[in-house]
């Protein structure tokens, strides 16, 4: 019989760590090893295995990200080489899906040429990639939503497909200003995009500090589905 004051009882509302609906937690980056690097479309992976894409201005915390969440030291990293900034590095996750690093945009360095051959490199890339099912968009939070944050909105949205943000760095700002930060990133996204808005996640994030791992991981884990696993 259950006692009237179970009723009353207030469950406190828990963010789900990254589960499998078994409650297996799911830690998608795991396991992921360096597969090929595609400077130009005709070398992109064939097999058709779902792809994951990480996008990000240079030296926003891409790299680190990719690491904390594969709990590898030097998996991705960053090279401020000029000639590498065109490079896509794929990465094969244990469940065979494709992780695609893709270059850091805005490196003030880049010659011009070179500059606008990424951007139709990746305007493609993020239109018309048909095993690519999101984007995890990484972006400084103390410096969010940058004029080519906004371009890889522009470009990826129209897909359909979930995009997912990291503001990291957060342990640079104070609770107060990671707060303001992630309701003012929702809120332009919410008045730039509307109803589409809603296919994108914000979260606060830090490499360093390990903040937003598992959130990151159960956004991963959802657009992969029982692949995950
Ligand atoms: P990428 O160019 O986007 O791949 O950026 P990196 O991952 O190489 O990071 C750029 C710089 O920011 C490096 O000096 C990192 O150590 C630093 N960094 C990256 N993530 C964090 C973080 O979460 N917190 C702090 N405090 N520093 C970070």
């Amino acid at each position: 019989m259950p006692r009237p004051s179970d009723k009353l009882r207030i469950v406190p509302k828990v963010r789900r760590p990254a589960e499998s609906p078994a409650g297996v937690h799911l830690h998608p980056l795991r396991q992921a090893e360096f597969l090929t690097t595609a400077a130009e479309w005709v070398q992109l992976p064939a097999g058709g295995a779902p792809e994951i894409a990480f996008a990000g201005r240079s030296n926003a915390g891409k790299s680190s990200a990719i690491n904390a969440l594969a709990q590898r030291t030097r998996l991705a990293y960053t090279s401020k080489t000029p000639g590498r900034t065109q490079h896509i590095n794929l990465f094969r996750l244990r469940s065979g899906a494709l992780l695609a690093d893709l270059p850091g945009y805005g490196y003030a360095k880049v010659p011009e040429a070179m500059r606008r051959h990424w951007q139709h490199f990746i305007a493609k890339y993020l239109a018309e990639r048909a095993p690519l099912i999101g984007v995890l968009l990484v972006m400084d939070a103390r410096h969010p939503l940058t004029d080519l944050d906004w371009q890889m909105f522009g470009w990826f949205l129209p897909t359909g497909r979930p995009m997912h943000v990291l503001l990291t760095k957060c342990d640079k700002l104070g609770t107060e200003a990671q707060r303001h930060t992630l309701d003012s990133v929702r809120t332009a996204l919410a008045n730039t995009f509307g109803e589409r808005s809603a296919q994108v996640s914000v979260q606060l994030f830090s490499a360093t500090r390990h903040i937003g791992t598992a959130e990151a991981e159960a956004a991963l884990a959802s657009w992969l589905g029982p692949l995950a696993n």
